[in-house]
């Protein structure tokens, strides 16, 4: 392609077509240059059109300092690229879109109908508008020996020459939406420090008994608050087969995971009346009970029967259960041992990623000029709340305005183009 002065239209490739590829194609569309995106799926964006499934939570509305230390240790580095592309300029885009968004209760910001799919339609009909072409079904592969892309496709390997690339390839979970990690294998070789990519916001393997995995599990535990080291979060989650996930634990994921990481097991506590003083718990422990059951005596003192009233049973023995002090000790923090994550593929999001000492201000590998990295494939991690895609978008639209500014730059100060030269 050439421009009206004749000189030649750069071509940029971004790989990956989830939110953080597409941001960045739109922003490289933007700036005249042409725009190829290419993914492995028969289709795009469906981690993003799962994350709509359960409702599309995208950004959220709390000031700009909470919001960044959701980003833990990597806040310094995800500043920058949140301060160009706010959650209050995301929602403003999304209405550029023709989509509202709002507000609910927690803060959490939603699009109208809370579904991804009328989103990305929109944006994938203005991409297109915008001369962005997509190329479904290519896999990309790495490079081949001239340094050009090499994908493959249901009509054999092809190979693609460009003058910039965007690597927007995911983190590693839920694998079958197309994000599977398999990228580490054409980067690390390259010398690319990569953190190994671990489970964020995941559930976690509990040792239940046979009796109380069989009967429980598939139940929620609702109206819970969960303490681990000075973090106590309320809400619900789930019993489950392996253990117990759920919003409740994912809150509270990354710094379990940690401990784990250090010292085999954490231990997490469950108060099962959150909203009932240790006090009052004893007082009704102790009530008198006549002939009662101790079962019938905790549902009609306590509410406590079911699944909450068994996960008792697994912390204690019958003969703790007999001692009122104990019990109502225990009722407000419920010890569970937690022994692993979850595994990275069932988890909603990845830790680890391209470092971010391996990049420079524009999201380039400084060991490969002409190729960028943007969303979840960079290493950070941060709660669900809206955080995740919130710094995809931010990342994308950074890797995206920074390929132009390097693309602008004079040839010579651009450095090597292609990564093996
Ligand atoms: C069940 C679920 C619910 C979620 N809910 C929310 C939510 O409510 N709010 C929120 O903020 N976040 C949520 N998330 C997380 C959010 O969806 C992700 O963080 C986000 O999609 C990551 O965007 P990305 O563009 O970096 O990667 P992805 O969306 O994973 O896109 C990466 C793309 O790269 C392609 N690709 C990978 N390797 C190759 C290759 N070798 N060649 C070509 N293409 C390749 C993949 O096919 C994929 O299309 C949820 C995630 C899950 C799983």
């Amino acid at each position: 392609m050439t421009s009206h002065n004749q000189q030649p239209v750069p071509v940029v490739a971004v790989i990956g077509g989830g939110p953080a590829g597409l941001m960045a194609a739109e922003a490289l569309a933007n700036g005249g240059v042409h725009v190829n995106v290419y993914d492995a799926m028969p289709s795009l964006g469906r981690k993003f059109l799962m994350a709509g499934k359960g409702g599309m939570n995208i950004t959220h509305s709390e000031p700009f300092d909470i919001f960044l230390a959701r980003y833990g240790a990597r806040r310094t580095d995800i500043e920058p690229l949140l301060r160009s592309f706010s959650a209050d300029a995301l929602r403003d885009w999304i209405h550029g879109l023709g989509i509202e968004t709002f507000v609910g209760t927690s803060g959490r910001v939603f699009p109208a109908g809370m579904k991804a799919a009328p989103l990305l339609r929109a944006w994938l009909h203005r991409l297109r508008e915008q001369g962005v072409h997509f190329h479904v079904r290519h896999r990309w592969c790495g490079w081949d020996e001239r340094g050009a892309l090499a994908f493959s496709t249901p009509g054999g390997e092809c190979t693609v020459d460009a003058d910039a690339v965007v690597l927007a390839l995911g983190g590693g979970s839920w694998p079958q939406l197309g994000s599977d990690g398999a990228w580490i294998s054409l980067l690390a070789p390259r010398g690319i420090d990569v953190a190994p990519l671990r489970p964020a916001n995941c559930g976690f393997d509990v040792q239940w008994s046979a009796h109380f995995r069989a009967r429980f599990a598939g139940e929620p535990l609702k109206g819970i608050a969960a303490t681990f080291g000075e973090v106590r979060k309320q809400g619900e989650c789930v019993v489950t087969e392996h253990g117990i996930e759920g919003g409740l634990i994912y809150a509270l994921s990354a710094a379990l995971r940690d401990e784990i990481e250090r010292s085999g097991t954490a231990t997490l506590l469950l108060d099962l009346l959150p909203d009932f003083s240790l006090r009052r718990v004893q007082d009704e422990v102790s009530h008198p009970r006549g002939s009662r059951s101790l079962s019938s005596h905790l549902q009609s003192r306590l509410g406590l029967k079911s699944v909450k009233a068994n996960l008792l049973r697994e912390a204690l023995s019958a003969e703790q259960m007999h001692d009122p002090a104990l019990l109502a000790h225990t009722i407000k923090a419920v010890p569970l041992r937690l022994v692993a994550p979850r595994p990275l593929n069932e988890a909603i999001s990845t830790a680890g990623g391209v470092t971010f000492e391996s990049l420079d201000a524009n999201l380039m590998l400084k060991k490969m000029p002409g190729v960028f990295c943007a969303g979840e494939m960079l290493d950070w991690e941060a709660p669900t709340g809206g955080y995740l895609l919130s710094a995809c978008f931010a990342s994308g639209r950074a890797a995206g305005s920074g390929a132009l500014r390097w693309l602008q730059q004079p040839r010579e100060t651009q450095g090597l183009l292609h990564p093996r030269n």
